[in-house]
């Protein structure tokens, strides 16, 4: 169980795909100025070393499976030893099997960090409508939203005047599976977390603009902290 003395350290977030997760992350990151620790861009800066390591990691992400614990792991507890960690960082991405779940658990109570959980719910027919609203631009990487960022002339890139396009992943069917294996994978692990007597709280996703949502979470550490 984290430390109740301990001011709350390390943010460890959940969200589904299409959650804004990963747009929360670089907010809180902003706000209390702690860095954002994500193992998928940890993996994905380390395939691009193209030695045996970064091959098998490679092979992994590519095949859609899960890398190593044990590798996960000793980057994650690298990545938090590291002086820009000591007033804390947000873990997003990881942990994500039980076996990671305890590993980071034990990692954060020998060195007296305490924890606190977050999981950013929104409905999932929000999601679904968030993600297949979304337009891509192969051309130049531009990301457009139907709902929320709609490019000037229908179907078409604002930055280059290339076609838009739905990118497979964010087809219905897709989302609805991407959803489903995303909740059959992190129900223990949220599961895990309430059992062991974290600090954990549900916030609501969607219900305000990010950068409020963001706030809350923020205002969560700083209340749990008594500041
Ligand atoms: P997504 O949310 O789409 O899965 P991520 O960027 O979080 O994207 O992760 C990309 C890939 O990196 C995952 O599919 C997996 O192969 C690997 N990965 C990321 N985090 C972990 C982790 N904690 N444990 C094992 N593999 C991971």
């Amino acid at each position: 169980m984290s430390d109740a003395r301990e001011p709350v350290r390390a943010l460890i977030l959940f969200g589904p795909p299409g959650s804004g997760k990963g747009t929360q992350a670089k907010l809180i990151q902003d706000c209390l100025r702690i860095p954002h620790i994500s193992t998928g861009d940890m993996l994905r800066d380390r395939m691009r070393h193209s030695d045996d390591l970064g091959e098998v990691i490679r092979r992994l992400v590519d095949n859609g499976d899960l890398v190593t614990d044990e590798l996960v792991n000793q980057m994650v507890d690298e990545r938090i030893g590291q002086a820009d960690c000591a007033a804390g960082f947000i873990l997003d991405g990881y942990p994500r099997t039980l076996s990671q779940a305890g590993a980071i658990c034990q990692r954060l109570a020998e060195q007296s960090i305490a924890w606190l959980v977050v999981h950013l719910k929104v409905d999932y027919n929000v999601i679904i409508r968030r993600l297949a609203g979304r337009r891509h631009c192969l051309e130049c990487g531009a990301v457009f939203n139907l709902e929320s960022n709609p490019p000037k002339a229908a179907g078409v890139c604002d930055v280059c005047g290339n076609p838009l396009t739905v990118r497979e992943d964010d087809r219905e069917q897709v989302v609805r599976k991407r959803l489903e294996s995303y909740d059959a994978r992190t129900r223990p692990l949220l599961e895990f977390f309430s059992a062991e007597g974290s600090a954990f709280y549900e916030v609501d996703g969607a219900d305000a603009p990010p950068p409020q949502i963001a706030m809350r979470i923020c205002e969560l550490i700083r209340n749990t902290n008594g500041e």
